[in-house]
């Protein structure tokens, strides 16, 4: 046989390795759940490539994972039939580190620079491949792409840098298509190659991988067999003839080793809603998102009649990408599937606006074909249709959420992507109506504790006939601003816009409950107490004082007033009406100096 090759892992992999290996990680079971995940993948990408290439399953029909535990010997085997790996993809995925869950994993490290923090990582990301080193001292990947006329075996050792990639040779080795990787347990952790254990693991861990997943287990059948008669208990009992001739049997437990189904294969977003759990929705959504916290809500519905499909979504309880990047991430945040096969994560940007790009979820359709692209997602009337009603689900979702109890939960879900939904405001004419009482807003009369618009409706005087925001950078500035004596004299509320976003996002909206937004600083503000009379004779009064002024200031303003607006201070700066307003000025600045 041609002999084994020799690599040295990428530095990031051999300080990942040193990691694990060093690792009081007490959880070392996750092991499991990281090779199956990695098996499922590997069944997922075969079923979809098969899709338009069908010679690629032709060696073996059977989409399934199989795992073996010898407990004498302390080695594990687990098999997929899945799609395998070429002698190039070998070095390309278990060499160096390009892959999602582990790159998440070592820059959570990265930003973690509490070194105790490190354990706990290991078990929140998963450390993908090479969790098999938190049991194992040596791994052995034997695998065949379908691409490949050739098997080949990858192996590892623990604290080793170096790696090798051989031939497979051993024709009892050889599988028509997939991958099988031999874990020698390290001496302590032998007992993971226990069956039972293995078959615990896998209900615990791995319930929603939609391949069968068989452990090989000892079971045990009951049959009857017939029995002598024992001659003495016969004459003991000898008046009676009908028993006495009967024949005896007696049942015996024969025991025998055979592959268990021992996972359940239905999908979850396929059940009744009605028959699922909270705590099982959560765990979908930790173990398909590897997610350490539980989601803010979610929602698991089924449409039927013009287009056909399931989904479950789901709200983060906090927005990965850091509250400010809003939208410009690659998200992978949902999964498409047809017909139950899995096709891409990739396609979240045609199936959800932008500024929704958080949700995350399933969606599996019946009318789109197996071989969908971007181009027929696109162009697609069926997932134009989807994409309706996904938004409005993920709208009633949030709604949920603002009508808890609970009153922190939308608080949290405000705080991590109230942004996005302002920016609904903007790019989303269509749902205005579903995404303006989401909205929340510090005003005159609560300053600490956020208000919605229909709280602030409510709280409106009678003879008020508008909402008056005005925008500033922060609570305190906003509150301190000259344009609020009149106004807060009559007691009227007034809306704090302080984020960048928010004055655009009202302004697009232009109206609530058909009551117009209007900001105070701008200078027709009209409170509906105009005194004609007594302006008159202000005017006549300082008309000329404000002539002067204007000939003082030239150009430096466009025009100088009597208005009524003020109360204690002598004069204020207002915007025009068609003008930028003062906090608009503010922001182009910043963004061009
Ligand atoms: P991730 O699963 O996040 O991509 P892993 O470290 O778990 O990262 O796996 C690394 C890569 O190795 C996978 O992306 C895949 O390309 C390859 N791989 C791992 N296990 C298998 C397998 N059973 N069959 C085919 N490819 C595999
Ligand atoms: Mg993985």
């Amino acid at each position: 046989p041609p002999p084994a090759e020799k690599f040295e892992y990428q530095a990031e992999v051999s300080r990942l390795m040193d990691l694990i290996v060093n690792s009081l990680y007490s959880n070392k079971e996750v092991f499991l759940r990281e090779l199956i995940s990695n098996a499922s993948d590997a069944l997922d990408k075969l079923r979809y490539l098969s899709v338009t290439d069908p010679e690629l399953s032709k060696d073996s029909p059977n989409l399934d994972i199989r795992i073996y535990a010898d407990k004498e010997n302390g080695i594990i085997t687990l098999t997929d039939s899945g799609i395998g790996m070429t002698r190039q993809e070998i070095v390309d995925c278990l060499g160096t580190i390009a892959q999602s869950g582990t790159a998440k994993f070592l820059k959570a490290l990265k930003d973690n620079k509490d070194a105790s923090g490190d354990n706990n990582l290991i078990g929140q990301f998963g450390v993908g491949f090479y969790s098999a080193f938190l049991v194992a001292d040596r791994v052995t990947v034997s695998t065949k792409s379908p691409r490949s006329d050739k098997q080949y075996v990858w192996e590892g050792e623990v604290d080793s840098s170096s790696y090798t990639i051989r031939e497979e040779t051993d024709p009892q080795l050889i599988i028509p298509r997939g991958t099988r990787i031999t874990l020698h347990l390290k001496q302590d952790d032998k007992a993971f190659a226990d069956p039972e254990r293995v078959q615990k693991l896998v209900r615990n861990y791995s319930q929603f991988v939609s391949f069968p997943i068989y452990t090989w287990q000892e079971k045990g059948i009951t049959k009857e067999v017939e029995v002598e008669d024992d001659p003495a208990e016969a004459n003991k009992d000898n008046m009676d003839d009908q028993t006495e001739k009967k024949k005896k049997t007696k049942k015996v437990v024969e025991r025998y080793w055979d592959w268990d189904l021992t996972n359940e294969t239905q999908p979850i977003w396929l059940r009744n809603a009605k028959e699922v759990t909270t705590e099982e929705y959560n765990e979908f959504y930790r173990k398909t998102f590897n997610e350490y916290l539980d989601p803010l809500a979610s929602s698991h519905f089924t449409t039927e009649g013009e287009v056909e499909f399931r989904s479950i979504l789901y709200v983060p309880p906090v927005s990965p990408m850091g509250k400010d990047d809003l939208v410009n991430q690659k998200t992978k945040n949902i999964r498409l599937y047809v017909k139950r096969v899995f096709i891409s994560d990739d396609f979240d940007g045609e199936l959800f606006p932008r500024y929704l790009s958080f949700v995350k979820g399933v969606v599996d359709s019946h009318d789109l074909p197996l071989n969908v692209s971007r181009e027929i997602l696109q162009e697609s009337r069926i997932v134009r249709i989807m994409k309706k009603r996904l938004v409005r689900k993920a709208f009633d979702m949030i709604l949920g959420i603002s009508l808890s109890e609970n009153r922190e939960d939308y608080e949290k879900f405000w705080d991590n992507f109230g942004k996005h939904l302002k920016l609904g405001c903007i790019e989303d004419r269509e749902n205005h109506k579903r995404i303006a009482p989401l909205l929340r807003f510090f005003s005159s009369q609560s300053e600490d504790d956020m208000i919605s618009l229909d709280e602030y409706v409510e709280n409106m005087k009678p003879e008020q006939k508008a909402i008056y925001y005005i925008a500033s950078d922060s609570v305190k500035s906003a509150k301190n601003a000259p344009f609020l004596e009149k106004i807060m004299e009559k007691q009227l509320e007034v809306l704090y816009l302080v984020e960048p976003i928010d004055e655009v996002a009202i302004q697009s909206l232009k109206s609530y409950k058909e009551k117009d937004f209007i900001d105070i600083s701008k200078e027709d503000l009209d409170l509906g107490d105009k005194n004609e009379e007594k302006e008159a004779a202000v005017k006549k009064e300082f008309g000329q004082t404000c002539d002067w002024i204007k000939k003082r200031l030239g150009d430096k303003v466009a025009n100088v007033q009597i208005s009524s607006r003020l109360s204690s201070s002598p004069c204020v700066l207002v915007s025009g009406k068609f003008g930028w307003s003062a906090n608009m000025e503010r922001l182009m600045k910043a963004q061009s100096s």
